[in-house]
């Protein structure tokens, strides 16, 4: 039976992150994909212009709306937008406990755009973080949730995942492509202990959306009853897939999207 996996995230017009992004994934992946839009922004691959984010009450009515209709395998949250928005989500999701949730915690676009207010970063903490299966944070991302300088070596990435363990999460990958060389690896943090995933860094311009990619692929997984390390390394291994395959697309001028 196919698996079913929500999306409550923004929509990207330019089709490189956000809901385009993990629609996309979801499919490549093999499940069944929906999306609950947290904000419309105006962007393209050179840059976000504006960010519109829909009222909170009508974020938990979509969310709502699938969970009465739709049994659910797993779900991936992303641009969350405010704080409004995380009550809302989080409200949402409390009463389905056992539904696997990949929490990505967008908060800035690659271009420099707040993607997530700044006063909303704690609710996301309290509110979001505790419902998470899995939280997929990059370096500056698990670095704001813990108030903390960002990692600049292994020894502190370890520790930030197993932190934001602590804070709630019940596993967390820390992503560490914003490391300073050639390696980039991430790691992950559970009550199992650590795990790392060795990566060498992919000399390219096409990024848009990797993180976005990667959240979905992960959720897609889990949903097909992945473990986690498992799922890791089969969503790390699509992703460099379809970060290689971008060179086949022609799309804009800016940082590319990735091809799924
Ligand atoms: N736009 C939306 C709606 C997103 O969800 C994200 C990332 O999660 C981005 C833009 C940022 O994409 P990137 O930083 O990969 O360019």
């Amino acid at each position: 039976m196919i698996r079913n996996v929500l999306s409550i995230a923004g929509s990207d017009p330019s089709g490189g992150a956000g809901i385009q992004a993990d629609l996309k994934a979801f499919s490549a992946r093999g499940v069944y994909g929906m999306a609950a839009l947290t904000a419309l922004t105006a962007q393209n691959t050179q840059g976000v212009s504006g960010v519109h984010p829909v009222p909170a009450e009508f974020v938990a009515e979509q969310i709502r709306a699938i969970f009465a209709d739709v049994r659910l395998d797993a779900v991936k949250i992303g641009m969350i937008a405010n704080a409004a928005i995380a009550e809302a989500v989080a409200d949402a999701l409390t009463p389905h406990e056992g539904v696997p949730i990949v929490l990505d915690p967008v908060m800035i676009a690659k271009g420099g755009t707040a993607l997530l207010a700044a006063d909303a970063v704690d609710i996301l903490t309290e509110r979001l973080l505790p419902l998470a299966t899995l939280l997929t944070p990059n370096l500056p991302e698990a670095a704001a949730l813990l108030h903390e300088p960002e990692a600049e070596n292994r020894e502190t990435m370890a520790r930030q995942a197993e932190a934001l363990v602590r804070l709630g999460a019940r596993a967390v990958l820390v992503k560490g492509g914003h490391l300073a060389g050639d390696e980039s690896p991430d790691v992950l943090a559970s009550p199992e202990g650590l795990t790392w995933f060795e990566a060498g860094r992919v000399p390219t311009r096409n990024t848009h959306g990797t993180g976005c990619t990667l959240s979905s692929a992960l959720a897609a997984e889990i949903a097909k009853g992945s473990t986690l390390p498992k799922a890791v390394a089969t969503a790390k291994e699509y992703l460099a897939g379809a970060v290689a395959a971008a060179e086949t697309l022609s799309v804009g001028t800016g940082q590319g999207p990735v091809q799924h």
